[in-house]
């Protein structure tokens, strides 16, 4: 299988393998962490701020 690497948006690292929103990359390390990661956690707005780049980008 070809493989692809694309720059996660969160990490900034190439990665393969994770998920692409509104031609945006997230590895999956980064979506997992996502995922996991409480509203309290003081990485989430870190994480909001970086989608909210995939949103303007969207909308741009
Ligand atoms: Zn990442």
């Amino acid at each position: 299988m070809e493989k692809h690497s694309h720059c996660c948006i969160i990490c900034n690292e190439e990665r393969s393998i994770g998920i692409a929103i509104c031609n945006q990359f997230i590895c999956d390390g980064c979506e997992q962490e996502m995922v996991k990661t409480d509203a309290q956690d003081e990485r989430y707005p870190y994480y909001i701020k970086q989608l909210k780049r995939i949103w303007l980008k969207k909308n741009a």
